[in-house]
């Protein structure tokens, strides 16, 4: 970026720690590089699109004469943020404050500090699926604007999506800003915890009901992760909700750990529903279109509302499903005798549900059921073949977090796509599973299991429980024992929590 210079602006002013300092003064010399575009002034030799530097030494004389720090450190500090505060086409400031008399009982030339201060582009998300939604997220941008450390360069649309992460609750409100800011990332997280309890957030459940939930999703290229902060957002790249808007104020922004810009990012969730649900996605783009254009740039309904209802289903219902449809949507490793379904549902540890339009089946779903360790397994999931295609196999997994409420976790296993020597086209198959769950709400956990010889990763949909992900391969293990003996288990069965 082009820069101003200012040389050794010479400022007799009364910082420092020794009352004579205060009361007397000495002479304080300045330093300054200010970042700034000079390309339009320089070009329209036009001195109102730059920053005047006659301007810039009259403040900072001024500033540095009308105050008192004892530090010449908070001098720096201060002057470079009313620089940044006061001149607006200043993106960054190098500034030194040097002080040659400083009270130093031996020779010495001069003594300085040097800060570099700006502002940073950032960029958040907002949701709320409590009270006056709407309300909640225009009055967090309103809050950002009065602040004047921030400015609110951009804002999304508002759109309405299906909440995250197993909790059963309204649907959301989501939207992303585009923020400059003075702030540090730690002082930035103060400040939207500050907007949020304003605006009466309480966090009761994880990831539940929330008046305002406001996320750092990134920070310039800031890499940074402590107790209380990562960025950028661990989870955003794997949220619909979050990419949506992004994608609208800013497509080209790049993760600096996945090194992919949002588009590339929102691609790949999308296209991770795989050849199957590409429809889906497809009608789901068409639907986003539709309803843009009806309700104008407010609030936009992005939901695919498939009227379909789980049901769960007798044994000798589901049975008949096993029968008929299991050997045509599952590889014959993966089926097992009908005799184990049936052993394992009369001990009470198996369920299934069928999906329905009406009264036709759509799709289905078979769980293994851990009474002890409160998680179910998706043991056999599909959707029926004329159906495909169509988002029934999203909603129904939505459906079978609101009916499931009672356990603490789903838990899914999907064929590793990590494992070497696998080709591509079987490995881009498998990520896409993987995406599909991930859009659904599912994460992926460390544990990994391998049956009968098939390899597999394990994903995790929590239900009610938050931290279903702990412990995965002991809950795991506990799952399989409802199914097969000891001994099978120990021949067939090997599990690795990396
Ligand atoms: P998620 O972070 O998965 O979206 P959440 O927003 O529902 O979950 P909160 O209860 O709002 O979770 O936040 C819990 C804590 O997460 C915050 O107090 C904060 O310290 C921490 N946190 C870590 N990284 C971030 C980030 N990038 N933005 C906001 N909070 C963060
Ligand atoms: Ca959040
Ligand atoms: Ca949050």
């Amino acid at each position: 970026m082009d820069q101003i210079i200012i040389d050794n602006l010479q400022i007799y002013a009364n910082h420092g720690v020794y009352r004579e300092e205060n009361e007397k003064g000495q002479n304080f010399y300045v330093n300054a590089v200010m970042e700034t575009d000079t390309g339009n002034a320089g070009t329209l030799d036009d001195l109102n699109l730059s920053t005047n530097y006659g301007e810039v030494c009259v403040f900072i004389n001024q500033f540095i004469k009308e105050h008192t720090y004892r530090l010449i450190e908070t001098v720096a500090e201060r002057t470079a943020e009313a620089v940044l505060l006061r001149f607006p086409l200043v993106r960054r400031i190098t500034l030194e404050v040097r002080k040659p008399e400083a009270p130093v009982p031996l020779p010495f030339e001069s003594v300085s500090v040097k800060i570099t201060r700006g502002w940073h582009r950032t960029y958040l998300s907002c949701g709320s699926n409590m009270g006056e939604r709407q309300a909640h997220l225009d009055g967090a941008v309103e809050a950002l604007r009065k602040d004047n450390k921030c400015r609110v360069i951009k804002v999304s649309d508002w759109i309405v999506t299906a909440p995250y992460g197993g909790v059963e609750q309204a649907d959301f409100l989501n939207g992303a800003i585009a923020l400059d800011t003075l702030y540090t990332p730690a002082m930035l997280l103060e400040k939207i915890h500050e907007i949020e309890y304003a605006h009466g957030r309480e966090r009761k459940v994880h990831w539940g009901p929330r008046t305002l939930d406001l996320d750092i999703l990134l920070y310039e290229d800031c890499i940074m992760h402590t107790d209380e902060l990562t960025v950028p957002h661990a989870d955003m790249h794997n949220r619909y909700f979050v990419l949506k808007p992004l994608m609208q104020i800013a497509p080209y922004e790049r993760h600096p750990v996945l090194g992919s810009c949002v588009r590339e990012m929102y691609d790949r969730l999308l296209s991770g529903t795989g050849a199957v649900e590409d429809k889906e996605i497809q009608d789901k783009q068409e639907k986003d279109g539709e309803c843009e254009e009806k309700c104008g740039k407010d609030i936009c309904e992005t939901d695919v509302m498939i009227k379909i209802h789980a049901q769960q289903l007798t044994f000798a219902q589901a049975r008949e499903i096993y029968e008929t449809y299991a050997q045509e949507d599952f590889p014959p490793e993966e089926i097992k005798p009908v005799s184990v379904i049936e052993e394992t549902w009369n001990r009470g540890n198996y369920h299934a549900y069928g999906f329905y339009e009406g009264t036709t089946l759509c799709a289905y779903a078979f769980l293994v059921a851990n009474e002890e360790k409160r998680v179910l397994l998706l043991d056999y999931f599909a959707v029926l073949k004329a159906r495909r295609g169509q988002g029934i196999g999203s909603r129904a997994l939505a459906l079978l977090r609101e009916t499931c409420t009672e356990w603490n976790a789903l838990v899914i296993e999907v064929e590793d796509d990590e494992l070497p020597g696998l080709d591509r086209r079987t490995r881009d198959m498998r990520k896409r599973r993987i995406s599909f769950y991930t859009a659904s709400g599912c994460q992926m956990n460390a544990a990994r299991s391998r049956l009968w010889s098939v390899d597999y990763r394990i994903m995790v949909m929590p239900l009610s429980d938050p931290y279903a992900q702990w412990c995965m391969a002991d809950k795991l293990h506990a799952v399989y024992r409802k199914l097969y003996g000891e001994d099978i288990l120990r021949q067939h069965f090997a599990i690795t929590a990396r």
